[in-house]
């Protein structure tokens, strides 16, 4: 038996098989060939294994979402058979005696900036697959593998990290653990994982080999261990307290349909965060008030191509329509940071979660920004939406915001598609939004802290960096200042605020945001009930 140490994202115990996920770096370099039929002949081998994988994604993807969102991997297996591009790669090859890891790369981005220069926006959509279609053979060239599950029993992934967008691409019946030598607690991955309820481990101290591949292994989140090929008496221990936690979980479940009440009659709502359609399911079974963070950006991650306003729509009122009248609410595209899909085109940046993200990206791109409001508006005629938008910092910003709103809301109704009455919040997640919280609450109809981007940017602490975690403290004596500030702000103009951080979740201090005056905590769903024991204990 071995054991390692990790950090714990959530408090549960996997027994099972470890499925090893190697995904090597790409690190190819330029270099000088002798034999180009051979290296041509290489080229042809990587093409024709990629429009497999195509075929078999296009397969899979008919299956899980249907033919309109699988096309996109048969136009990538087209593009992979036109001539012009084969005939790019090869007479690189042939000309300049290169490597074909180099000669295809730069033929791709050739052809995405021709792409790039065309007036036709489906045309121009394309300059990104071509990167895409490049960046496939490229991986095959050099014998990386994709952050894929191909197995048919439940297994504890491990792997040295995962992206939010690989996390998101991944059969979540399949997963019984995720465990990484890197990331952060904070990251979205690790967030990710807490709402589906899959117990992890990030930060693990481990050298993740094949060899691990297969073995049965115990993750105890409690602890925050993973066993390797536990021993007989590890094992009984370990599925022992594996059945007291479920012997717990359905105690709590006898809270279902109570009020989040204090002993001395205070209530304070109790929501769901969530990111996938799917898990409405948990937000229904473990009896949230409704939906205080619906994270959006997540419908964009894990694909090829933008969502359809139809594609956002169809997925916003299958939610609205499931909570049944109870609200749902949905922020605003957050892409950028750790949350990235190569679609979007995005420079690299020096400092990504300083970067040009959320907002910043809607209000400077709103064709993105405006098919998203107006899918969410056409879905609020099926239930209760309030909409709010993520990282701002300004007044200028949301006046901006209520400007584009209102020009979906015209389109609208000159279209004659109905919707329903949309509160507008904000989030209020960087320093500046919470110094300035008392000219903010005079715009909006509510606020929702995000402690985790809050503590981010009030410590200057990079969430995503694993060194840092020791000093990334949500229980800073200025974090929760920014917190009381905003809530007596939000207060004095009349609206309500809520926390929908990582932070809504710490039961050390549900007493304090109580005293505080706090209106609403937002959770992933497993909290929901230990959080309304925690207040009816109070
Ligand atoms: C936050 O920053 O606290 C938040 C809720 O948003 P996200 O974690 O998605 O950045
Ligand atoms: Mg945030």
């Amino acid at each position: 038996m071995k054991a390692y140490r990790g950090k714990s994202v959530l408090h549960g115990i996997a027994i099972g098989k470890l499925y090893v996920i190697e995904k090597k770096e790409s690190s190819w370099t330029k270099t000088t060939i002798a034999d180009a039929d051979r290296e041509i002949a290489r080229f042809q081998r990587a093409r024709e294994e990629a429009q497999t994988e195509l075929d078999e994604l296009y397969q899979e993807a008919l299956e899980q979402v249907g033919e309109e969102n699988a096309m996109i991997f048969d136009v990538h297996k087209m593009m992979l058979e036109d001539l012009d591009y084969i005939e790019g790669v090869e007479n690189r090859i042939r000309t300049e005696m290169v490597n074909a890891e180099y000669a295809v790369t730069v033929t791709g981005e050739e052809f995405s900036a021709v792409f790039s220069s065309m007036d036709d926006e489906y045309m121009k959509a394309r300059a990104a697959d071509v990167i895409d279609i490049s960046g496939r053979v490229v991986k095959i060239l050099e014998g990386r593998e994709d952050a894929e599950l191909h197995t048919k029993e439940a297994v504890i992934v491990l792997a040295d990290d995962l992206s939010p967008s690989e996390t998101i691409q991944m059969d979540k019946s399949k997963i019984l653990a995720i465990v990484t030598k890197h990331g952060s607690a904070n990251s979205h991955t690790a967030i990710l994982a807490r709402s589906l309820n899959i117990p992890s481990l990030v930060n693990t101290e481990i050298d993740i080999t094949k060899d691990y591949h297969g073995k049965g292994a115990v993750v105890d989140g409690v602890e925050g261990v993973l066993y390797i090929e536990p021993d007989a008496q590890t094992l009984s221990v370990k599925e022992k307290e594996q059945a007291k936690i479920q012997e717990n979980a359905e105690k709590l479940r006898l809270l279902i349909g109570k009020e989040n009440r204090t002993k001395d009659g205070r209530t304070i709502n109790l929501y769901a965060n969530m990111g996938n359609v799917e898990d409405v399911d948990k937000v229904l079974l473990n009896d949230a008030g409704g939906i205080g963070l619906f994270r959006s950006e997540f419908l964009y991650l894990g694909r090829e191509d933008f969502p359809t306003e139809e594609e956002q729509f169809t997925a916003y009122k299958e939610v609205v329509s499931r909570m049944e009248g109870k609200k749902v609410i949905i922020r605003t595209l957050d892409i950028g940071a750790d949350k990235k899909a190569d679609y979007f085109g995005l420079d690299a940046e020096e400092n990504p979660a300083l970067g040009y993200r959320a907002i910043r990206i809607c209000l400077t791109r709103p064709e993105i920004f405006k098919t998203q409001l107006r899918a969410i508006y056409r879905a609020s005629a099926f239930g209760t939406v309030a909409i709010m938008f993520p990282m701002i910092i300004s007044v200028e910003e949301i006046r901006k915001i209520k400007g584009i709103v209102e020009e979906v809301r015209t389109e609208l109704q000159k279209e004659d598609i109905s919707y329903g009455d949309v509160e507008l919040g904000i989030m209020i997640e960087t320093p500046a939004a919470a110094l300035l919280s008392d000219e903010l609450a005079k715009e909006v109809s509510f606020f929702s802290i995000g402690t985790n981007d809050l503590t981010q940017y009030t410590l200057a602490i990079d969430r995503q960096n694993q060194k840092l975690e020791p000093f990334y403290d949500s229980h800073h004596p200025a974090v929760l200042k920014l917190i009381e500030m905003t809530i007596q702000n939000g207060h004095k103009e009349g609206i309500w605020v809520g926390i929908c951080g990582e932070l809504a979740a710490d039961d050390t201090l549900t007493e304090t945001f109580l005293d505080m005056g706090l209106d609403e905590l937002s959770v992933s769903p497993v909290y929901i009930l230990q959080l309304r024991e925690k207040i009816r204990s109070l």
